[in-house]
């Protein structure tokens, strides 16, 4: 049998449906913020990742898919879309466009890793960037962009960490200072980062076998900021204060790559465990020269979305295990009222199954217990007559007499007693 080629997935079922609605969500985000649309080709020349994701990281070191086409170019699937979007601003002299020029795009990258939970060989990217303006006002508003993804998506206890790296005047200056604070420990850091500690230390901040104790211990970058990098740190926190967006300081957060600048970020969620970052992005003014461009402020983050689609996909089951389940039973030829009674909860969003056989009722209250029900109605003759129905809590045991038209809230009232908090069991009304 041929199978997929490891590391990569088909996308189906459940799967896809919830790929398409976050899809829309992100791309309808986008487009409120006036971001426009790009759809990058998959491949493009080698020398764009090695001269724009740098050849001393891991991304270009270890895991591009890198080939010699038929005519004897170095091409490679592209392992992230940022560097296509420069590439294309410079190509197609986006310059000329108003500024800042604000471009969305979705679509899959390719990384040679080891392949696990939430890691694939090909995945996908959702991204923005805003080119050509370095107002601070904008890495705010892209924070806050991030921030209003998460809660559209109902993440949890989302919170955005940022930092400043500095720039070319101030981070030279950082990094001597970080070296000389981390030489007496050279012996205790792992092997990358001894690399690291001659390449570029600042990476050391964002290892993750490095001790936190450690890294506390080491000067703070943001101590060391040029004036002009302080002012527009301050500007972006002032601002994301005003916008009412929770945010913390991190120090270790950090972006390895040289053409990153000032502010970086990220947006972490409770729901996503130990590797609890959503996004990442930063602030890059100088990619675009580095990629043979003029100098061009640049700025964006970049989603993976399989991560999103996890957490999409335990959040809904997690919602289908609290939906109260409702199983009716009736009597002799109540067929029409236990159809209406079920049509009325389902209305308030509850799930009922209406017991197909009928017949004795001992019978129908086993299958609802077979099937889980929270609750069974049961409508007896009598009941049927008074106008009330008998409701059966299936896990306390109990019963009571409720009037029909009294059901629904009855219902609700039971469950949201037991389950403290309304939004978890009540109806979706
Ligand atoms: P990066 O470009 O490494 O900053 O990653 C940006 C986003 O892409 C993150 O949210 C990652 O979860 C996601 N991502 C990176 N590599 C992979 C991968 N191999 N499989 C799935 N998602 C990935």
């Amino acid at each position: 049998m041929i199978k997929t080629v490891k590391g990569c997935k088909d996308i189906y079922g459940e799967d896809i449906e919830i790929f398409r609605s976050v899809e829309k969500v992100l791309r309808d985000s986008a487009r409120s913020y006036g971001f426009k649309e790009i759809v990058p080709p998959t491949l493009e020349y080698s020398e764009l990742f090695q001269r724009s994701v740098g050849e001393d990281t891991d991304i270009v070191e270890k895991e591009m898919y890198t080939f010699t086409d038929k005519g004897g170019r170095s091409v490679t699937l592209r392992p992230e879309m940022t560097a296509s979007v420069a590439r294309a601003y410079v190509e197609h002299h986006f310059e000329t466009l108003p500024s800042p020029v604000k471009l969305f795009y979705i679509g899959p990258c390719f990384r040679y890793e080891k392949p696990q939970k939430g890691r694939y060989r090909e995945f996908y990217q959702f991204g923005v960037e805003v080119l050509n303006d370095e107002s601070p006002y904008l890495d705010a508003e892209v924070i806050a962009l991030a921030y209003e993804i998460g809660e559209k998506l109902h993440l949890k206890d989302l919170k955005v960490k940022i930092n400043s790296i500095g720039c070319k005047k101030c981070r030279p200056h950082y990094k001597e200072v970080l070296r000389e604070a981390l030489k007496p420990h050279y012996e205790e850091l792992c092997d990358d980062c001894k690399r690291r500690f001659y390449t570029n230390p600042l990476r050391i901040l964002d290892c993750k076998r490095e001790s936190k104790a450690l890294k506390d211990s080491l000067p703070k970058i943001t101590d060391y900021l040029c004036d002009e990098c302080r002012a527009h740190f301050e500007k972006v926190q002032k601002y994301l204060s005003e916008f009412g967006i929770p945010f913390e300081t991190d120090n270790t957060l950090v972006r390895g790559l040289d053409y990153y600048t000032k502010t970086v970020f990220e947006v972490v969620s409770n729901d996503l465990g130990a590797q609890n970052a959503v996004l990442g992005g930063g602030r890059y003014d100088y990619l675009i020269e580095e990629i043979g461009g003029r100098h061009t402020p640049g700025l964006g983050f970049a989603i993976g979305m399989e991560r999103l689609i996890e957490v999409v996909k335990s959040q809904k089951s997690a919602q289908n295990e609290k939906e109260e389940l409702v199983y009716i039973a009736y009597g002799k030829g109540l067929e029409k009222e236990a159809y209406l009674t079920a049509k009325r909860l389902r209305s308030s969003g509850f799930t009922v199954i209406v017991d197909s056989k009928g017949g004795a009722f001992g019978k129908q209250l086993a299958r609802s217990r077979k099937r889980g029900a929270h609750f069974t109605v049961v409508i007896g003759e009598d009941e049927f007559k008074k106008g009330t129905v008998q409701l059966k809590d299936m896990e306390k045991q109990t019963q009571t007499e409720v009037k029909k038209e009294e059901l629904t809230e009855a219902i609700a009232q039971i469950s949201e007693s037991k389950n403290g908090a309304k939004e978890s069991n009540a109806p979706r009304k």
